[in-house]
């Protein structure tokens, strides 16, 4: 298992393997929070919260929340607004110690208007 924390440990995230590519979007939210997602379904990631609990951020068409530690702040993964086994859940790769050594190829993607990759 490959495993991830905020930086208080509050919030775990643990995934079988890496992807193979990592998605940098510049859409309003992932612009401003920085995030560097992978993209998993949520039969794949195991979430564990602490008792200091998260808190979600739901904006324009409602169907993502980006969730946050309660206590440290670092946002840590997105999760569908109908969650099923099968849904998006994405995880922050800054929160993956193991991210920054790996081979994962980093993709651009156009969130602010095409919705395209640009690479
Ligand atoms: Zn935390």
């Amino acid at each position: 298992m490959v495993k991830g924390s905020c930086h208080c440990g509050n919030v775990q995230l643990s995934v079988q393997k890496l992807t193979e590519t990592a998605t940098k979007c510049n859409c309003s939210i992932c612009s401003r929070y920085a995030a560097i997602w992978g993209y998993f379904t949520e039969s794949d990631v195991v979430v564990s919260v602490g008792s200091k609990g998260i808190s979600a951020y739901c904006h324009g068409d409602k169907t993502i929340n980006f969730n946050r530690c309660n206590e440290c702040g670092c946002v840590t993964h997105y999760t569908s607004t109908t969650p099923s086994p099968g849904a998006r859940l994405a995880v922050n790769y800054r929160m993956f110690p193991d991210f920054f050594n790996s081979q994962v190829k980093i993709r651009r993607f156009d969130g602010a208007d095409t919705w395209q990759y640009l690479d």
